[in-house]
C-alpha cells in the first residue's frame, strides 16, 4: 500500500507558468529539504511528528489557513476524494514541498488512469519519477539540480528578483532548447515584474505573474 505525506489538498486556479488559469486541485506534499530564500510554502517543508495528524485525516482537505500540520494518506484514498470533487479532464497539481522526495509513481498514474490531467511542480532536486503524461514543472535549484532532470521537464519556471537570478541559471538555460520557459517575477514585485516583460520579449519566453496572488487566492 502506498502513503504519501500530505499538507492540503484544495481546488483553485493555477496561477502560475503554462497551465495558468486552469482550475486544478492542488495536492500539496509535505517536506523539502531546500532552503529557497524566497520560499512561499515554508510550512510544508519540515517533517516532524510533532506536527503529524492520525493516517487519512480529513483534516488536508479542510484548512482554512496554511499550516504544518500534515497526515499520511494513502494513495487511493487521495484519488477517492479527488473523484469527489473533480470531473474527468480537470487538473490535478502535485506540488510541496518538494513532491519528489516521496514515491510519487502510484499517485501520479492513479490520477492518470482516472482520466485527470497531472502536473508536478519540482525543484530537480531528486530524481523525477513519475507516471507518463505528467506535465512536470521544473523550477531549478542552483544546489543540488540534477541535470539529467532537464531532459525530463516539459517547462522551465524561473523565480526572478534580479538580473542576476537568471544569469546564474544561464548554462541550464542553454541545455533547455524546446522547452518552455518562463520567467516569474517574485512576490509580484514591480521591478522585478518589469525586468521578466524585458527579458521575455528578447528571448520569446513567457511571462509566469502568479496571477491568484493579484486575486487574492490561494
Ligand atoms: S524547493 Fe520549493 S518548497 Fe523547497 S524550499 Fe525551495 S521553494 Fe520552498
Amino acid at each position: 500500500m502506498s502513503y504519501i505525506l500530505v499538507n492540503e489538498i484544495f481546488c483553485s486556479i493555477q496561477g502560475e507558468g503554462y497551465m495558468q488559469g486552469r482550475p486544478a486541485i492542488f495536492i500539496r506534499l509535505q517536506g523539502c529539504k531546500n532552503k529557497c530564500p524566497w520560499c512561499d510554502t515554508k510550512y510544508a517543508t519540515t517533517i516532524s511528528e510533532v506536527n503529524q495528524l492520525q493516517d487519512d485525516s480529513m483534516i488536508v482537505f479542510q484548512k482554512e489557513k496554511s499550516s504544518p500540520i500534515y497526515s499520511r494518506l494513502k494513495t487511493s484514498f487521495i484519488v477517492e476524494k479527488i473523484k469527489e470533487k473533480a470531473k474527468p479532464g480537470f487538473l490535478v497539481v502535485i506540488t510541496g514541498g518538494e513532491p519528489c522526495q516521496q514515491n510519487i509513481l502510484a499517485l501520479t498514474k492513479d490520477i492518470i488512469a482516472s482520466g485527470f490531467d497531472c502536473q508536478i511542480e519540482t525543484s530537480g532536486t531528486e530524481q523525477i519519477i513519475v507516471a507518463e503524461k505528467t506535465w512536470i514543472t521544473l523550477s531549478p535549484k542552483e544546489k543540488g539540480f540534477r541535470l539529467e532532470n532537464l531532459s525530463l521537464a516539459n517547462e522551465i519556471k524561473l523565480p526572478v528578483r534580479y538580473l542576476s537570478d537568471i544569469e546564474r541559471y544561464e548554462k541550464i538555460l542553454e541545455k533547455a532548447d524546446g522547452k518552455i520557459i518562463c520567467l516569474q517575477p517574485i512576490d509580484c514585485d514591480t521591478e522585478a515584474t518589469k525586468l521578466c516583460v524585458q527579458v521575455c520579449k528578447e528571448k520569446n519566453w513567457r511571462l509566469s505573474i502568479q496571477m491568484h496572488k493579484y486575486i487574492g487566492i490561494s
